[in-house]
């Protein structure tokens, strides 16, 4: 393990692509270039609220608290360590489905890569560390509660198994940032936070976007031979072919993000094209949300609550229209267009076998039996459940959990089996009349299906719960932990972050952190319903 003063860097992203050559950090347009050079404003008293032992591990880096005065001036952008270099990149990106232009990293301040003994990059991001020539209207900070969220969120998917940017650290800056967070016209000051944000790259679709909206083909190519070269190098040189090679991975690596949120009930809230990783890994943790009550058209956005365009069950099909977008950037680099429109279309049948695919081992089914899209064999099944989870009020991760438990080797009234999922529904009085008999029917068919396939009760447990989490970032539990974070106590952070290191395990001590989402938190802001203010 290194300190800090050892760690070594590199810096391909800003040493292989064209600059701005204004060095000034005032908001302007940044024509012909891939990032800005920038530095961090000073914090004015920063202090250590959590960090995360994965992320330093992976890192090599020893413990923060070996050097904790360091680690603290390094990851609140106060100290530039010799080997980084500090810039904002460049990017555009399509908004609520309509092209905002120029956006870039607004907030983000790039440091460089640390490279691992066994050569692996990562390259560290400072969110919140001030101002840069993309911020816009923006101040450049974060305030705590976003970044404790984007903190807890991203790591607690890293346990999930679900493709992400990583956070090592998250610290009090020690100043204060205003801002309006219902948009009611109250802006108001709240504690400060930077995060340290981690990813092979941050590289977003809307990087590539923003090139070919502007018809500077020149540098959408360095852009996108850099990518190649850095970060597909099995793909080969680049050329013609490793273009479409290199579109199919991403596409690819998209479906597999995308079927992950599905299966942990993850929904992103702000699917923007500025928001979508080139590598496929979640990315900008803002107005996020857990499915608590089934529901595909909930969107935990209070900026899209008009349209739910980012709703859970919009989930797919945004993706597929973001990489459209993708497509149609890249474009000019290629003679043949027809080719990513076939591409696109493969994306779209591999995406729904995969959820399907997804899907039956959420039940806890060997394979899926039936024609895609159809209404008959396992598709019905899940199709099924799904609508009778939105009969009545359903949670969906403590359903999979108790669909896990059932005894379906034995015989048995129907009616035992939906006794024992009892603890799922929120309003457990609808499930004994109203809509009993949809769930029963549903159960009985279950049972049919699963003993074909011959699994033992034990053996199916084992299964279902091997992907389907018990704990999950529920919206109200982040705000539990931001309530002390505020206060400078990162204890419960802590707390947080250690139950979500293993979320598929039976944890009896934390027990609480699994149950249904409590009343209170039904109607309470920053609980059920998001804004982007940030
Ligand atoms: P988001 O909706 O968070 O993905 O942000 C969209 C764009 O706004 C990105 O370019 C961000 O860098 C920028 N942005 C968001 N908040 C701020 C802020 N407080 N200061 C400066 N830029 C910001
Ligand atoms: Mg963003």
């Amino acid at each position: 393990m290194k300190t800090l003063g050892s760690l070594k860097f590199r810096n391909r992203f800003v040493d292989s692509l064209p600059a701005d050559s204004d060095g000034s950090n005032h908001c302007r347009q940044v024509l012909e270039a891939c990032y800005s050079r920038v530095k961090p404003v000073r914090a004015s008293a920063p202090s250590l609220i959590a960090y995360s032992r994965e992320m330093a591990q992976t890192l090599e880096l020893s413990t923060p608290l070996e050097e904790p005065e360091t680690f603290v001036e390094v990851f609140s952008g106060n100290r530039i360590l010799p080997g980084m270099s500090p810039y904002a990149a460049c990017y555009g990106g399509h908004q609520f489905g309509n092209w905002a232009g120029q956006l870039g990293d607004g907030r983000a301040i790039g440091l460089g890569e640390v490279v691992t003994s066994e050569g692996q990059g990562w390259e560290l991001q400072l969110k919140g560390a001030g101002p840069t020539p993309y911020s816009r209207r923006g101040d450049g900070f974060a305030v705590m509660r976003s970044s404790v969220r984007e903190f807890l969120c991203s790591e607690a998917m890293f346990h999930l198994g679900v493709p992400t940017t990583r956070a090592l650290s998250l610290i009090n800056t020690g100043d204060r940032v205003v801002r309006d967070m219902f948009y009611s016209g109250n802006p108001a000051p709240e504690p400060g936070a930077v995060v340290c944000r981690v990813a092979p790259s941050f590289l977003r679709f809307g990087n590539f976007e923003i090139f070919a909206a502007r018809g500077d083909v020149d540098t959408l190519q360095k852009l996108v031979d850099y990518t190649i070269k850095a970060h597909y190098p099995h793909l080969g040189e680049p050329s013609q072919e490793v273009y479409l090679e290199w579109f199919k991975q991403v596409c690819r690596d998209t479906a597999t993000m995308i079927v992950h949120w599905m299966r942990v009930g993850f929904v992103h809230g702000v699917m923007n094209t500025d928001n979508m990783s080139i590598l496929g890994l979640t990315i900008d943790y803002g107005p996020y949300g857990w499915l608590e009550g089934y529901d595909p058209g909930w969107t935990p956005n209070t900026t899209d609550a008009g349209r739910s365009r980012y709703c859970y069950g919009n989930q797919p099909r945004i993706a597929l229209w973001n990489l459209a977008r993708l497509a149609e950037a890249i474009y000019p680099l290629l003679k043949e267009g027809d080719i990513l429109g076939d591409i696109l279309n493969s994306y779209a049948e591999t995406s729904a076998r995969s959820y399907a695919e997804m899907m039956v081992e959420k039940i806890g089914l060997q394979q899926f039996q039936g024609e895609l899209g159809e209404e008959s064999g396992d598709g019905e099944l899940i199709s099924d459940l799904q609508r009778v989870m939105q009969l009545a009020e359903t949670d969906m991760t403590i359903l999979f959990r108790k669909l896990a438990e059932l005894p379906l080797e034995k015989d048995g009234a129907p009616e035992e089996l939906l006794e024992l999922l009892m603890d799922a529904f929120y309003e457990q009085d609808d499930l004994k009349s109203e809509y009993k008999e949809e769930w029963l029917d549903w159960l009985l068919r279950y049972r049919t299906r699963a003993r074909q396939d011959g699994t033992s009760d034990e053996e199916r447990r084992m299964k279902m719960n091997a992907v389907n989490p018990k704990y999950v970032m529920r919206n109200y539990i982040a705000q539990l932990a931001i309530d002390k974070a505020e206060k400078g106590d990162g204890s419960l952070v802590d707390e947080i972050l250690e139950v979500m290191r293993h979320p598929y395990d039976e944890q009896p001590k934390h027990e609480e952190w699994a149950k249904k989402r409590p009343e209170w938190a039904r109607h309470r802001p920053g609980c059920s319903m998001l804004s982007c203010s940030s």
